[in-house]
């Protein structure tokens, strides 16, 4: 049985549901009753931050996340005008004199709004633009960027003559429901109470928070990873659809006798004769070396063990009695027929987080984008 057909001659490569996309990012919306800012960053979590965001412009987001200049430049040249806010420190100040850094000028000329948290920086990017736009962070237990929450009121002055336009913070443990959250939140309020104004827009809630509550009480959501598909726990009653798919043909299918090898290091032995399918796809490409031995693909709607370590351009599989051949394809991660293998599952066998996974995606495959909205 061929359940499907691809229209594309490439070896192996990555599908992105861009119609998906869309529905996970009006779902959560409507979930928080609030505009979301749609992290984009790392290329969308590999996805293609071009791609992705033109599709989300059909819902209108606040902004995009991004986490470096470049990633924002890329989208000002491929014609994004929203606001683009960089979730990252920005270099402002040089540690050598003759040197000037780059962030302001590029900052100020693509007009990408910059999250502060020292008032050196406020002061020096507010004195270098019109109207300079800018998001405080605060830090309120992560301890990776922002102002320490118990000393904002320090910012007063440089706050009061460059007033920012949004104020945030970053849940450490958003997916776990051990109070932290609920502090962190407490610790933000209280930072907040000491500006001398209360900043237009508040932000907090990824998409673990977003999910596990219901109305923001802030006046916009963060969502990265459920927009690509990715659940925040299956307990949860809001559930994204499946954004990205991992496709690659046979392009070899071979027999090994039974107690032969397949793979470096022969840790692999056939049982029985065994019918063995090479595909173009590796480590190279994504397709995480841990799920030699352990992971597996579809095949004509049927699930088959991969046979032996992945390798960097090339994985073999064990597709006895699958009626696999030449030319059909192999599906490591979404669905094929019945079957499907989801980020989540595919992570946990390869022993990573569903993030790593998928940035991983972006390392050489071609990407198809599907999907109407
Ligand atoms: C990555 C990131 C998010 C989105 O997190 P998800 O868990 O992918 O939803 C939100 N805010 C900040 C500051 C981030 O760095």
């Amino acid at each position: 049985m061929k359940t499907h057909t691809y229209s594309t001659d490439a070896r192996a490569w990555v599908e992105a549901d861009l119609g998906a996309l869309v529905r996970n990012a009006r779902a959560l919306s409507a979930h928080a009753r609030k505009p979301i800012i749609a992290m984009v960053k790392a290329d969308a979590y590999g996805l293609g931050a071009t791609a992705v965001a033109r599709a989300l412009e059909t819902i209108e987001p606040l902004a995009y996340g991004v986490s470096s200049v470049p990633e924002a430049i890329e989208l000002r040249q491929a014609g994004i005008d929203r606001q683009l806010i960089l979730f990252t420190p920005s270099m402002l100040e040089s540690p050598d004199p003759d040197w000037i850094p780059s962030d302001a000028l590029l900052m100020k000329r693509h007009q990408i709004t910059p999250t502060l948290a020292r008032a050196e920086h406020i002061v020096a990017w507010g004195v270098a633009g019109n109207k300079p736009r800018y998001h405080l962070a605060i830090d309120t237990g992560m301890h990776r960027a922002g102002i320490d929450h118990r000393v904002v009121a320090t910012l007063q002055e440089a706050v009061a003559e460059f007033p920012p336009e949004g104020a945030f913070t970053h849940f450490h443990t958003a997916d776990v429901d051990d109070g932290s959250l609920e502090t962190q939140e407490k610790q933000f309020r209280g930072a907040i109470a000491k500006l001398p104004r209360r900043p237009r827009l508040l932000h907090a809630e990824n998409s673990a928070a977003i999910v596990r509550r219901s109305d923001s009480e802030w006046d916009a959501v963060r969502p990265g990873v459920f927009l690509y598909g990715v659940s925040s726990g299956s307990h949860l009653a809001l559930q994204p659809e499946p954004v990205v798919s991992l496709r690659a043909r046979v392009l070899e299918v071979r027999t090994v006798a039974a107690g032969e090898s397949v793979s470096y290091g022969a840790t692999w032995r056939a049982e029985r004769e065994s019918v063995i399918a090479t595909v173009c796809c590796g480590y190279a490409d994504g397709l995480r070396r841990t799920l030699g031995q352990r992971g597996g693909g579809l095949v004509r709607g049927q699930r088959v063990p991969i046979a032996g370590l992945i390798t960097m351009d090339m994985t073999m599989l064990d597709v006895t009695g699958s009626g696999c051949r030449v030319g059909d394809v192999v599906t490591f991660l979404g669905q094929d027929g019945v079957e499907s293998l989801s980020v989540d599952a595919v992570a946990g066998q390869a022993g990573l987080s569903p993030y790593e996974l998928l940035v991983g995606l972006r390392l050489r495959l071609p990407r198809i984008y599907t999907g109407a909205w």
